[in-house]
């Protein structure tokens, strides 16, 4: 399913987001609830499009999961540092996910753009609001589960999270759910029913911007 406002009908025909008409590349927000296949999806335009794309690495408090890689994944730090730091003026947006902070660092993105490459976020429904506050303008895009049931099964499956995570973030997705029918909030909606489906119409919907990043990357 596509949800884009009445400025993206023609580029919506197209089968993409709508360009807001600058010459570089703009930068890509997927949220979503937790469990939904944004980090899937990432992982597969990064390595589909080596050299295009660079993930934005969101600093957090919660601990890793097996395989997760500090600084790859995420940039793994306390409470204490963490708050020092956005404190310190050193973040575009922070939020409170599930008892732990989240937040994308100036510094993750600019490392991203001085690679002239599409800069890849993956942040919550407060991250959304935030960054429609700021300059980066990015194209929006919720990646949604095909039901709440299905979800959890996906989360159970993935075992990364204990009874109390788990249930914390069904609530959260609940409530995302709601949110990612607000008019004008997200360009574009994707059903991650079916991940090759969903995969094809991300990397549909991300064309233009590629094209522009192909002829101004650097690796
Ligand atoms: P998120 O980053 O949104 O929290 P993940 O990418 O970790 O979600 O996906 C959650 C789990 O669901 C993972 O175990 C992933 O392998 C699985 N998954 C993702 N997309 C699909 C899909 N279309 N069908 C079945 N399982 C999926
Ligand atoms: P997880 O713990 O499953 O990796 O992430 C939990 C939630 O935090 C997800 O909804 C994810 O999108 C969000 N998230 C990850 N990084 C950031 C960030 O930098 N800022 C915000 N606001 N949310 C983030």
């Amino acid at each position: 399913m596509l949800r884009r406002p009445l400025a993206g009908l023609v580029a919506a025909a197209l089968g993409r987001v709508p360009s807001d008409g600058m010459s570089g590349p703009r930068p890509v927000v997927l949220s979503g609830p937790s469990g939904a296949g944004k980090s899937t999806l990432l992982k597969r335009l990064l390595q589909e499009h080596s050299g295009i794309f660079g993930f934005s690495v969101s600093h957090t408090t919660r601990d890793p999961r097996p395989g997760e890689e500090n600084g790859k994944d995420y940039y793994f730090v306390t409470r204490e540092v963490m708050q020092q730091d956005i404190t310190a003026g050193d973040f575009i947006e922070h939020a409170e996910f599930s008892g732990n902070l989240y937040g994308t660092s100036k510094a993750a993105v600019r490392a991203v753009q001085a690679m002239n490459r599409i800069c890849l976020l993956d942040v919550d429904l407060q991250g959304v609001r935030n960054i429609k506050t700021t300059d980066l303008r990015p194209i929006f895009i919720f990646v949604q589960p095909p039901s709440l049931d299905v979800l959890e099964q996906r989360l159970r499956l993935r075992n990364t999270e204990t009874e109390e995570s788990l249930s914390k973030r069904l609530i959260a997705a609940r409530a995302d759910m709601e949110s990612s029918k607000e008019p004008g909030l997200f360009d574009l909606v994707i059903v991650n029913d079916n991940l090759d489906k969903a995969y094809h119409v991300l990397e549909e919907a991300l064309l233009e911007e590629i094209k522009k990043a192909q002829g101004s990357c650097h690796s």
